[in-house]
């Protein structure tokens, strides 16, 4: 079987070939001459019907008849001599004839000077040997009642042996067709089948061309091979056509049905079950189809019809699979395939844009399928207007979301981005109006990446708390960079934890009137392998999306156990405070183990003081207040971090069994030059007033701030102006220096 790629070429000699000829060969193989000459004058005398005509070949020797047997393959008849070099010389000839030369359809008549030589009755049969006859019998009737009766069983014999290697041939052409999948393999398959099965001489051609119904154009030409070569692709001009083609061609089409003409066989196929598409395959021969092949290509054409459907239906099921049924478009599977197919320059020209429609829930909710689904098309014919001059693909990305693959410099236009932020368009008659938050992705900065990770990283982004507020998000390749390193850091800071690798920093709290150290608060440090410091802001929250808080937070909080101890040793009692993130308070565990450990290590809980953020406590309010008040009634004292920055009311803030507040540090870097900060400051001081809490400033860096702060009443602070953080023997040390 040829492979489909390889070029079609058609067989320069086949023509010969054909059962039709009107000049039968007849062979005679003698080594009395005489005998011969007279056997020729003999065939000379015979008049075959309808101008049927003999050629008579001549052999004088077993050697020379098989030189002429193995030349001329289509001899239907050979005379032959049983006694010529050797008694057997001719039965040893036949059984070359049928055995070496596996020639079955040859008829052979045995001559014989000598009847004691006739070869025994299954000889003759296994040998397939039509008669056997005494030479000097052989009169010109008797030999012309021989030929005629020959001549037609041998032309029988050949027409079913051709109409065999006709089936056969149109059994491999169909096994060879039905491994292409795509209807451009399969069409050239077909077409080269075609040519095998007819054995398509030099000036033939074959040409299949497809349309779909009911499309007032020309037919595309999906393959075309011999003289039609060259039109892969084009639309079908009528040009090309001689006009017997042209009328076959016209005929096929409107009556759906094959046509045969006396040059052109033309087959209509269609696919009516599956889409609307219909095939027309025009095969062009020189000599005239005869009745054997059109009936070959009949046989055939049942095959391809099949072919053309399987294809079609294969089609239609990998659309499905790719389209969005509702929405009829696009979905996400076919952006992900779009994605993973592109190469480096489509990817450096691309970007995929994520449109998000908020509140889309609640639409939905409200107003229901129909609606929601009006939503979607409206967007989409309102991205596809407004990006139209950077060739928009869009299709649906996730049930409140499209996704826009588009050229890369769609979105440096800002009013692009103004008129697709907020959209408006009529639904029913109704205006509405659609917020949406846009996500733009440069594709090359995920060269390394699927689509399917690309697509993830796109939802995490828009799902992330801090982007919840913006409405144009760019994710580049610092972000993907980011994340590689964040999932590095992850990696090293679980080890880190486990190996108990983290430390503790201490910062002092300063009396502000009486300058005296009234405790530390403990801040967790955690040095790399490299000997660099990874900031806290950053590893906390690391350390949160991971789910490793509580296990950092139970091990910095045994350090301070430690260290509470070890001060202990040096005649220092000052508390210290932790930091506990949410996580912690909503965990079951964790106030046991705390209350364990201060067991443990029999330690006063009065030297303990729990921070947790303002934002942090004012979230799942209810659960984590219930665990403050737990460890406000061990005795441990709680404060409120970064007071101000979170949205607490103040309802819940006089609720929360907290004695102390500190002051977010924003609002006391340069206190004394900012009014606003000032006035916060003072509100703060007069709702501590009023709810009996504590007040600390923390970040306190200037003698300035530290001279306002006591001016507006603030007892208790924190910042680089008295020290920073320190590991315990630098704060030992810091203490013993301070307190001279
Ligand atoms: P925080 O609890 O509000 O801690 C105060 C932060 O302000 C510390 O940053 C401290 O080093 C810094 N700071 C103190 N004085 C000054 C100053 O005068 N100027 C400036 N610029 N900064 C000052 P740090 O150590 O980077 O910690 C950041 C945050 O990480 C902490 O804020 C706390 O929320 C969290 N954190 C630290 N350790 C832990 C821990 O063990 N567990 C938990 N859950 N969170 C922790
Ligand atoms: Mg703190
Ligand atoms: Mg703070």
């Amino acid at each position: 079987m040829r492979d489909s790629n390889v070029p079609f070429e058609f067989k320069g000699d086949a023509s010969e070939q054909t059962y039709a000829q009107k000049t039968w060969k007849v062979l005679t193989v003698e080594d009395d001459l005489n005998y011969q000459q007279a056997l020729l004058n003999s065939f000379n005398a015979i008049s075959l019907d309808n101008n049927e005509s003999l050629e008579v070949l001549t052999a004088n020797s077993v050697s020379e008849a098989s030189s002429v047997l193995s030349r001329h393959k289509d001899i239907a008849i050979v005379f032959l001599d049983v006694v010529m070099e050797e008694d057997d010389s001719g039965l040893r000839l036949v059984n070359t004839i049928r055995h070496v030369l596996g020639n079955n359809d040859i008829r052979i008549v045995l001559l014989t000077g000598q009847p004691s030589f006739a070869p025994e009755p299954q000889v003759m049969q296994s040998l397939d040997i039509d008669e056997y006859w005494n030479k000097s019998d052989m009169t010109v009737d008797k030999l012309k009642s021989i030929v005629s009766s020959h001549l037609r069983t041998y032309q029988y014999i050949s027409q079913i042996s051709n109409a065999k290697q006709g089936l056969q041939l149109v059994l491999d052409a169909a096994r060879s067709i039905n491994s292409k999948h795509d209807i451009r393999a399969f069409s050239h398959a077909v077409l080269d089948e075609i040519g095998k099965i007819l054995h398509l001489s030099k000036g033939g051609g074959v040409l299949c061309v497809g349309n779909e119904k009911h499309v007032d154009k020309h037919p595309k030409v999906l393959t075309s091979v011999g003289c039609y070569r060259g039109l892969d692709g084009k639309e079908l001009s009528t040009d090309v056509l001689s006009e017997e083609a042209q009328q076959s061609y016209i005929l096929a089409r409107d009556k759906k049905e094959h046509v045969f003409s006396e040059h052109y066989s033309v087959f209509y196929f269609d696919t009516a079950d599956v889409d609307v598409s219909y095939y027309i395959t025009i095969v062009k021969s020189d000599v005239p189809i005869d009745e054997h092949n059109v009936f070959l290509l009949k046989v055939f054409s049942e095959n391809v019809s099949t072919g053309f459907s399987n294809i079609a239906l294969m089609n239609r099921l990998t659309e499905l699979a790719y389209t969005d049924i509702t929405l009829n478009m696009p979905n996400r599977n076919w952006l992900q395939r779009e994605i993973d197919n592109m190469n480096k320059y489509e990817q450096a020209e691309t970007q995929l844009v994520v449109f998000e429609i908020l509140q889309f829930d609640e639409k939905s909710f409200r107003f229901g399928h129909d609606f929601c689904k009006k939503t979607h098309l409206k967007m989409r014919e309102n991205i596809l207007h407004t990006l139209a001059p950077y060739h928009p693909r869009i299709a649906v990305f996730k049930s409140d979301s499209l996704g826009v693959l588009v050229s890369s410099h769609a979105f440096e236009d800002e009013s692009i981005v103004d008129s697709l932020k907020r959209q408006s368009f009529e639904i029913d008659g109704v205006r509405q109006f659609l917020d949406v938050r846009i996500l733009v992705m440069q594709l090359i900065a995920f060269e390394e990446h699927s689509a399917e990770q690309i697509f993830n990283l796109a939802e995490s982004t828009l799902n992330e708390e801090n982007t919840q507020r913006a409405e144009l998000l760019y994710y580049t390749l610092d972000n993907t960079k980011a994340i590689t390193r964040r999932y590095e850091l992850m990696q090293e800071l679980r080890t880190a934890i486990r190996n108990k690798e983290l430390q503790v920093a201490l910062q002092p709290k300063v009396n502000l009137t009486t300058n005296k150290v009234i405790g530390f608060e403990a801040l967790a440090r955690w040095q790399r392998d490299d000997r660099t410091f990874v900031r806290p802001d950053e590893f906390i929250e690391l350390a949160e999306t991971a789910g490793l808080i509580s296990e950092l937070d139970k091990l910095i909080f045994d350090k301070i156990m430690q260290t509470i101890k070890q001060f202990a040793e040096q005649g220092v009692s000052l508390p210290i405070a932790f930091n506990a993130s949410t996580f912690d308070l909503l965990a079951d565990d964790y106030f046991v183990e705390v209350a364990a450990r201060i067991e443990e290590y029999g330690i006063s809980p009065s030297l303990l003081e729990l921070e947790v953020t303002e934002t942090q406590a004012i979230f799942n309010y209810e659960k984590i207040n219930t665990c403050l008040c737990r460890f406000a009634g061990l005795g441990i004292k709680i404060s409120i971090d970064d007071f101000g920055t979170g949205y607490s009311s103040l309802a819940h803030i006089s609720e929360i069994p907290a004695q102390i507040i500190k002051i977010d540090r924003c609002f006391v870097t340069d206190i004394q030059e900012s009014k606003s900060n000032q006035h916060i400051i003072e509100m703060i001081m007069l709702l501590a007033e009023k709810f009996g809490f504590e007040v600390t400033a923390e970040g306190i860096e200037t003698e300035a701030e530290h001279n306002w702060l006591i001016e507006a009443g603030c007892n208790i602070g924190q910042g680089y102006y008295y020290a920073k953080p320190m590991f315990y023997d630098d704060a030992l040390q810091w203490l013993k220096g301070w307190s001279n």
